[in-house]
């Protein structure tokens, strides 16, 4: 069941269709600053305005596999691995704001934000990214 933080979604509205936030409040449960809806009605809510959904697991599963090459690639190459806190701190900003991110994850890659921003090989998949790899 996707949960969606409500400050970004109400944030984020004016870029999106209208009418789109609205539906998924009313197809939801408010809990907090939280929205708590069923994956189907989510994704069908989703291609009724044209947004994408989460990756498959499949492309997901190959995601995180790209991110294990990249990071065993730095480290034979000599560089770091993890990227710094003051590239961390960036990162996060840019996804905080973000309308792809969902809850704790990003819609584009399926990935947990907070550790792809750690990895200093990761970049942002939207495009044109709005974060890229260091080192
Ligand atoms: S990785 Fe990029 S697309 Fe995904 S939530 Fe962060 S800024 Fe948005």
């Amino acid at each position: 069941m996707p949960s969606l933080r409500l400050p970004f979604l109400r944030g984020s509205a004016a870029a999106r269709p209208i009418g789109y936030t609205e539906a998924l409040v009313a197809a939801g449960r408010v809990a907090g600053d939280t929205l708590e809806i069923g994956r189907a009605e989510y994704e069908r809510i989703n291609r009724a305005f044209g947004i994408c959904s989460m990756p498959s697991l499949a492309a997901q599963a190959s995601g995180v596999a790209g991110a294990l090459v990249r990071a065993a690639r730095s480290m034979a190459t000599g560089r770091a691995i993890l990227a710094t806190d003051t590239i961390v701190r960036q990162r996060q900003a840019a996804c905080l704001g973000c309308e792809h991110l969902q809850g704790w994850r990003c819609l584009l890659c399926g990935c947990p934000i907070a550790r792809k921003i750690r990895l200093a090989a990761e970049r942002c998949p939207a495009d044109p990214p709005k974060w890229g790899a260091v080192g």
